[in-house]
């Protein structure tokens, strides 16, 4: 791959004065990284330029038939100023993966991390600086091929762009309520669930609204096929603690595997932790909960890294989960796993990549 072309923003915009309202994924930053692919010729173009609008053909396949890909990371600043990456190369592998799903040529995981470091160097003092805050970044791909015939696409676009973020949790870790869900499902075996891909997003969107409706933060997705077995809460992975085991579902396909996810159960291992990744009906849960033995739920992901969920609800019955409030086991892994990214704890298990000082 040739060398990244460089064209400055000469009309950089004011970083935010509040990191407190930065929310997520409103700001963008001055700049932004695309390469283009194209049949005979694959990715090409590498360019670092002003961020800013892209013109597309209103015949783009992407608009019609949903073929596109994303990843999403995190550019973590430390106390003494480093710029830190948690585990690009997994968020790189499985953007590939996504893209052998969805039939998008692969791209070179090395050069795209690599090309990561140019742009987030370039964009450095927009990562910001208060606690708990972090640079998002959002690699997507999708297809621009001017063209109404249902076919992979040969005209193809890679870009990233980078939204500093605020703090999920300016309060303190809260603990959430939860459903199941008991009519929609998120993905089906053998369809696109443990892709990173635009239309799983879609085809969530109604559960998620109905639950807000209901003054609930997510739903918890059962699988597509027998309605039983669970899979993941909202778009992230979860987790049960129950006496002497800690469950996540098994990567069946319909699930996402999450960067989060493999860490939670590496460092849990570590620990010295009993985890299974294994098939969880929901109905075990139930059997769990009237023994006694549910003691902790938590979803995992890159934006939250651990959501506690302090209230679970089945049908009629209403579980509350250790009270409400957030179990031993989910502050730790929070405390150690942000400890980590922001490089406030000994990186023990060489996680994380330094991008610049
Ligand atoms: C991205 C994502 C996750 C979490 O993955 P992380 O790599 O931990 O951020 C979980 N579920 C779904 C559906 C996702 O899209």
């Amino acid at each position: 791959m040739e060398n990244i072309k460089f064209v400055r923003n000469e009309n950089p915009k004011a970083k935010p004065a509040d990191e407190s309202k930065l929310g997520y994924g409103k700001t963008f930053t001055d700049h932004m990284f695309i390469m283009e692919y194209d049949e005979g010729q694959g990715w090409h173009d590498p360019r670092i330029v002003p961020f800013g609008d892209i013109s597309l053909s209103p015949a783009s396949m992407v608009l019609h038939y949903g073929q596109e890909v994303f990843e999403g990371l995190k550019a973590y600043r430390t106390a003494d100023d480093r710029i830190l990456l948690f585990r690009p190369d997994r968020n790189f592998a499985r953007l590939n993966d996504s893209n052998e799903r969805l039939c998008i040529p692969a791209v070179d995981e090395e050069f795209c991390i690599e090309a990561l470091k140019e742009l987030i160097k370039v964009e450095k003092d927009w990562v910001p600086h208060s606690e708990g805050t972090s640079l998002y970044i959002r690699p997507f791909i999708f297809a621009a091929d001017p063209f109404l015939g249902v076919h992979p696409a040969k005209k193809l676009y890679y870009m990233v762009i980078l939204a500093p973020s605020g703090a999920y949790y300016p309060g303190g870790l809260n603990p959430v309520r939860i459903y199941v869900e008991n009519s929609y499902v998120r993905a089906v075996r053998g369809g696109t669930g443990y892709a990173k891909t635009g239309g799983n997003y879609a085809s969530s969107l109604k559960a998620q609204d109905e639950a807000e409706k209901f003054n609930y933060s997510q739903v918890l997705w059962l699988d597509g096929v027998e309605h039983k077995y669970i899979e993941e809460v909202g778009a992230m992975n979860v987790f049960f603690v129950f006496d002497d085991e800690i469950v996540t579902p098994a990567l069946d396909g319909a699930t996402l595997p999450g960067v989060t996810r493999a860490s939670c159960i590496e460092m849990l291992r570590s620990w010295g932790y009993n985890v299974s990744e294994r098939l969880l009906p929901i109905e075990e849960v139930v059997e769990k909960y009237k023994a006694g033995k549910f003691k902790e739920m938590f979803g995992s992901g890159t934006a939250a890294v651990i959501s506690p969920v302090g209230e679970l609800k089945y049908e009629d019955l209403v579980m509350t989960i250790n009270n409400g409030e957030i179990g031993e086991i989910s502050q730790k892994l929070y405390d150690n796993l942000t400890g980590i990214q922001w490089g406030r704890l000994p990186d023990e298990f060489g996680w994380t990549v330094e991008v610049c000082k």
